[in-house]
């Protein structure tokens, strides 16, 4: 049924970079032949999903929304695949996103971008555009994102849906093709609060092979999302998510579920954290320089595309012709301010500061979580803009992560779910649940309570 839905509208939605089908009825059928030898069942299944294209998979390309991986199919699954499979879900294929989760609205992938399904001339939030796209067309009930700097939630928020960014460490990176190492966090996409939380307990957990996969059971994320409530709890409104560049019916909404709280038994807590209104700047100088490191391994020689390697060349000129063919603008754009933040007599200066201002908001949250439970504020400023709107203007872009990025900056775990639809363009407005790190769990009794 989903493969019909599939080809039923995703020519239009373009979800997908790549639709196993195949396997997937494969998968499925192997599931039933095992429901009917009586064999134990995984978790999920026979439960369709979505993958992002960051996760690698043995049986399928993986592209990282580039042309420099075009074709590439790598030769072993990433911890959270291989975890997939064993709770038995049957993946559909591979999809859509900004070229190395580097943008938040799939208008970077190289393959062309995404519509929402809410409104097709709109985009669908990135980098894991896709994914949240799949789940809103139905062409998917469960997805999987990563989230950088957003890139689970804001996409989760203007497509009406439900995302999660666990704990730092709290889903195994082994796998996940790596943007900025310290930030990026895979996590669950889905429907309903206990969708996520279903596919949440399936891919977290320790894995040996990550080196900062956090060495403790998962929080108990399912029975939280079971037993939705918020009576007692301390909610903070955080002072510093708020102000100019806010949607009059984003704040509308937000408003509206802050007193939904309150009447469901929960105690609304003003909070102030100034480090917060530094959260953007830090980031666009710590994420670019992991990810000039990081992409330095795409180098023509070890994986996908090489050009001009004609037997006249030096392999120096061929990587400088293979990366200026293969990356796009934006990945282009990171990976030389990324370089210059780390270059010497420079590094004190930008890498060196934005570290601190990562310490002061980590600090920031230890303080308001001594007085509150959770934090909500709303996901992004703003409902699903139309494409093309900010394509050419990389600040407007990156202000659709303001309210998301100090979670990443910290480590701790955050939620976003529907609250309702703006009035003013009836589009999907999404509420924004953070919690401590390995306190994921809470997200789950919030999010239950007020879905
Ligand atoms: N939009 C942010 C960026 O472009 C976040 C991306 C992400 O979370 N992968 O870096």
């Amino acid at each position: 049924a989903h493969l019909a839905r599939i080809d039923a509208v995703d020519e239009k939605v373009h979800a997908f970079l790549h639709i196993d089908r195949e396997g997937a009825l494969a998968q499925a059928r192997a599931v039933d032949a095992k429901r009917e030898a009586g064999e134990k069942l995984g978790p999920l299944a026979g439960v369709p999903l979505a993958l992002k294209d960051i996760f690698t998979t043995k049986d399928m390309p993986t592209t990282v929304g580039s042309k420099i991986l075009e074709g590439w199919v790598p030769p072993y699954d990433a911890t959270l695949t291989t975890k997939l499979k064993a709770a038995d879900v049957v993946i559909l294929g591979k999809t859509n996103m900004d070229e190395f989760a580097m943008g938040s609205s799939t208008e970077n992938s190289a393959y062309g971008p995404t519509g929402n399904p809410w409104d097709l001339t709109r985009i669908p939030g990135g980098s894991g555009g896709g994914s949240s796209a799949a789940l809103a067309s139905f062409e998917a009930p469960l997805a999987i994102g990563t989230d950088t700097g957003g890139s689970i939630r804001q996409p989760a928020a203007v497509t009406g849906t439900v995302g999660v960014k666990p704990t730092y460490g709290g889903v195994s990176r082994y796998g996940m093709v790596a943007f900025s190492s310290s930030l990026d966090q895979g996590g669950p996409c889905a429907r309903t609060v206990l969708d996520a939380a279903l596919l949440h307990e399936a891919i977290g957990g320790h894995d040996p092979m990550d080196s900062t996969s956090i060495d403790a059971p998962v929080p108990p994320v399912v029975e939280a999302a079971r037993n939705g409530s918020v009576t007692g709890m301390r909610v903070g409104v955080v002072k510093q998510f708020s102000g100019e560049g806010y949607q009059a019916g984003v704040v509308q909404r937000f408003n509206e579920s802050v007193e939904l709280l309150k009447s469901l038994g929960a105690t609304v807590v003003e909070l102030d954290c100034p480090s917060f209104d530094l959260a953007l700047s830090a980031y666009y100088l710590i994420a670019p320089s992991e990810c000039s490191s990081n992409l330095a391994r795409f180098d023509a020689m070890r994986y996908g595309l090489r050009v001009g390697d004609d037997g006249t060349r030096s392999a120096e000129d061929v990587t400088a012709l293979t990366r200026e063919a293969g990356f796009g603008d934006e990945v282009k754009r990171r990976v030389i301010l990324g370089t210059y933040a780390l270059s010497s007599g420079y590094y004190d200066a930008y890498y060196g500061s934005a570290q601190k201002v990562r310490t002061l908001i980590t600090q920031d949250f230890e303080k308001a979580f001594e007085q509150v439970d959770v934090i909500v504020s709303p996901t992004t400023p703003t409902t699903a803009f139309p494409i093309g709107e900010r394509a050419d203007d990389p600040m407007a872009m990156y202000l659709a992560d303001l309210c998301t990025i100090p979670t990443n900056l910290a480590g701790n775990s955050a939620m976003s779910l529907p609250c309702g639809l703006a009035p003013e363009d009836g589009l999907p407005v999404g509420l924004q649940i953070i919690a401590p790190a390995m306190k994921d769990d809470r997200l789950y009794k919030v999010g239950a309570a007020v879905e």
